[in-house]
């Protein structure tokens, strides 16, 4: 296999490399119930930004994902390498880059339970162990507009909701979690999900819950098992069906 540089979102990725693993990061979202044929993942290459493309009659559900229907845009949105067309909410990807470098990665979904409690807007309390040593912080951020996201104007304002983030709300749309891999931006994803799930189940009861302190957080964060251990795990989930 060819190195090829120009890549510095996973070190020592090959760029046809990280198009399987934009790929193989729809066909887990799907998986998990977290995106249907909507939603997206992209990753930042010093080329431009690979990205699923536009949902059309060739490119349909995200569990048919491989590496070669990945395209390749400028921060601009622009398609500047495929055959088919940006996302039409390019834009949520485009302007954060644009005002992030340090995030390399970058997952968009309609995932249910983080998408409904960003209806309320309200804290996501740190209620479960593993999932709270990513999710620390219970403003998680919230963009208040359900529109599509089919222009920089938009997605300037949605990056600005954002701030220096790890994630957000598009209220009534869905959610972004960044990460500086594509495989952590999805773990982050998938770690936002199961503490809504929580939080939403909490909730419904009308109890208060028992919130996990900072200080057991840090110590959490400390003995957590590193991504690429539950991206190993995810990935098996995926490859069992195939
Ligand atoms: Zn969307």
């Amino acid at each position: 296999m060819t190195h090829q540089t120009g890549t510095f979102a996973v070190q020592g990725t090959t760029i046809a490399g990280l198009k399987e693993t934009v790929a193989l990061a729809g066909r887990i979202l799907n998986k998990l119930g977290m995106v249907d044929y909507l939603g997206h993942v992209s990753a930042r290459t010093e080329g431009g930004i690979i990205i699923k493309p536009k949902h059309s009659p060739k490119i349909t559900g995200m569990d048919k994902l491989e590496g070669r229907h990945m395209i390749v845009v400028d921060v601009d949105g622009t398609l500047i390498e495929g055959d088919e067309a940006p996302p039409a909410e390019v834009f949520i990807h485009t302007e954060i880059y644009r005002r992030r470098p340090d995030v390399q990665a970058v997952v968009h979904t309609h995932q249910p339970a983080a998408t409904t409690l960003g209806l309320v807007a309200t804290p996501l309390k740190p209620l479960l162990h593993i999932p709270s040593s990513y999710v620390s912080d219970p403003d998680v951020g919230l963009w208040p507009c359900p529109l599509l996201v089919t222009n920089a104007q938009l997605g300037a304002e949605l990056a600005d909701s954002v701030g220096q983030r790890d994630f957000c709300h598009l209220q009534g749309h869905g959610i972004v979690a960044l990460g500086g891999s594509v495989e952590e931006a999805v773990v982050r994803a998938v770690m936002l999900e199961e503490q809504a799930q929580a939080n939403l189940a909490v909730l419904s009861t009308g109890l208060e819950p028992r919130e996990i302190t900072p200080g057991e957080i840090e110590q959490l964060q400390s003995h957590r098992a590193p991504v690429a251990g539950r991206w190993a795990y995810l990935r098996e989930l995926v490859e069992a069906i195939q």
